[in-house]
């Protein structure tokens, strides 16, 4: 077996592990990145930019039917329609242009790439079945990195196939579901049932919580609850799902009392969570210390063993691209010398519903949780001259600070491409700033962004236009 030896090996081309290979090359360590499937990993392949490009070509397919029917803008669309496979071709070739810029970067770094599948041999020590069918390589490091990500959670009454399918299916319809019946109101759930229900399918929610995304706090999810009922998606909230009928072409599900009914559906997108990638490739053999089902890490991405480090989804919640990244670029500075630990003030998330929702730092709520005395102030794009003229009115900017010394501890949003603020909220988060900071910046006009500064206005109790 050919053997090769090398200071950093890299298992996982996702965006933890292709961002940590750029980093370690950058800083001269001799890095070797083993993917076995496509670069860019879940990521830009069955994940982030697939989904953002569907949600994307689906609200403008909405906006064309809704034009259709009636334009306050004068507008005049007759009978649009959509051709998916066309769609389909334009998300893959967005796709297709960023994975091959992540072989490209690696490749201009000096990052030795591997395609295959590697097998835990020790912690210094992998195997890896190449895709091309060759003998297997081994290769030895010095530092071991694991970014091999995260797998869909399952539902034991419902396995994945036939018409059962996972985000990774639903990114690439070969026809859209006249029904489809979705488990689970939280990022995937709702963000691809959305983009389905605007392209045309009947689509249903069950959700085991109270409330659609459960994990943020009730007013942000409010305009998206009402927007699903504009858009005619049905919600059962409390319910859980119990598997199919033995037609397969309803599901069985059960209320908080018991009653259990029968939703038809022609197709079901579990989306209930993800799993990280922990089995099946040898890495049991290391016998890490884990969280849950997760690998345990700590603040350096260092697992309990030396010189083992991981990163990303394997190391579980939050599940998302950006703290991958930032972990791989962490644990390539650190393996190169540098001092760095990962204690980010605050993790952005953002689910791009319609409307958006971004999550920045602490909730009032969360934040009386944590013991702090603090102030938070909410600005309403009702009265936002930029989100008027995107026919767009719903929604809000809310901060939250500290009510002795207004630093700012959290940002909250919902609206149209509220996306684009979170930049904004976790600059002002990072470098500490107070609400006189924002408040006292000049937002240009007319922009989305002087909500932020309204927000923080009325946090200190003069607010200019509300
Ligand atoms: P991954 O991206 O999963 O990459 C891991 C890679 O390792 C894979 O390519 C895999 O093939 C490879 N691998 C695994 N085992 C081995 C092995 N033994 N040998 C060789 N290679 C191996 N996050 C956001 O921040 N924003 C979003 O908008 C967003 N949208 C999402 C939408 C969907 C539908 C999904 C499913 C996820 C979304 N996420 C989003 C989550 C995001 O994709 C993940 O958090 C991110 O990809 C995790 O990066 P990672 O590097 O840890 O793992
Ligand atoms: P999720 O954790 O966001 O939502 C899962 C939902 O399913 C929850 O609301 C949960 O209460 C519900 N649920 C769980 N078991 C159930 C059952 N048996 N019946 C009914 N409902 C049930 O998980 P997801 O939507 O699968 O996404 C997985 C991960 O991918 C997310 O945690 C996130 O980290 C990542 N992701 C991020 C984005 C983004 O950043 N915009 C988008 C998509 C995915």
């Amino acid at each position: 077996m050919d053997t090769r030896s090398i200071t950093l090996l890299v298992v996982g081309g996702g965006p933890g592990g292709y961002v940590a290979a750029i980093r370690a090359a950058q800083l001269g360590i001799a890095t070797t990145l083993v993917e076995g499937d496509k670069l860019g990993g879940t990521c830009l392949n069955i994940g982030c930019i697939p989904s953002k490009a569907l949600i994307h070509a689906a609200g403008q397919f909405e906006t064309a039917c809704h034009y259709a029917q009636d334009s306050p803008l004068g507008i005049r669309v007759e009978s649009p329609r959509i051709e998916l496979a066309q769609t389909l071709r334009w998300k893959d070739g967005i796709v297709a242009k960023l994975t091959g810029g992540v072989a490209a970067l690696l490749q201009k770094n000096g990052v030795q790439v591997v395609s295959g599948w590697a097998r835990i041999v020790d912690g210094k020590t992998a195997e890896v079945t190449t895709s091309a069918g060759q003998d297997a390589l081994r290769i030895v490091c010095e530092h071991l990195l694991l970014a091999p990500g995260s797998l869909p959670l399952a539902l034991p009454a419902m396995p994945f196939g036939g018409r059962v399918i996972s985000s990774t299916e639903a990114l690439a319809p070969q026809a859209l579901p006249k029904r489809l019946l979705v488990v689970g109101a939280g990022y995937i759930g709702l963000e691809l049932g959305t983009a389905y229900r605007k392209l045309g399918s009947e689509v249903t929610v069950v959700e085991a919580m109270e409330r659609v995304l459960p994990a943020y706090d009730e007013d942000l999810v409010k305009p998206v609850a009402a927007s699903l009922r504009r858009l005619g998606v049905q919600l059962h909230l409390n319910c859980t799902v119990q598997g199919s009928n033995a037609s397969g072409d309803a599901v069985c599900i059960r209320n908080a009392r018991g009653d259990e009914s029968l939703l038809p559906a022609d197709q079901v997108l579990v989306a209930v969570g993800r799993r990280p990638r922990t089995g099946g490739w040898g890495l049991e053999t290391l016998m890490l210390d884990m969280n849950g089902s997760a690998v345990r890490i700590d603040d350096q991405c260092r697992t309990s063993m030396r010189k083992v480090w991981a990163i990303g989804d394997v190391t579980g919640e939050p599940m998302l691209a950006h703290r991958a990244m930032a972990q791989g670029g962490m644990v390539a500075e650190i393996i190169a010398g540098r001092r760095r630990r990962f204690t980010p003030a605050a993790i952005p998330a953002v689910c791009f519903t319609d409307p958006e929702v971004v999550v920045v730092g602490r909730t009032p709520e969360e934040a009386a949780q944590a013991g702090l005395d603090c102030i938070s102030a909410m600005f309403p794009f009702a009265a936002n001259g930029r989100a008027l003229t995107l026919e767009s009115n719903d929604g809000f900017v809310r901060v939250v600070a500290r009510r002795d010394n207004h630093l700012i501890v959290g940002w909250q949003a919902v609206g149209r491409s509220v996306s684009e603020l979170c930049t904004a909220f976790s600059h002002s988060i990072e470098m500490g700033a107070r609400l006189e900071d924002t408040a006292g910046t000049i937002h240009a006009h007319p922009t989305l962004g002087e909500a932020v500064q309204e927000a923080a206005l009325r946090a200190l109790g003069h607010a200019l236009h509300a």
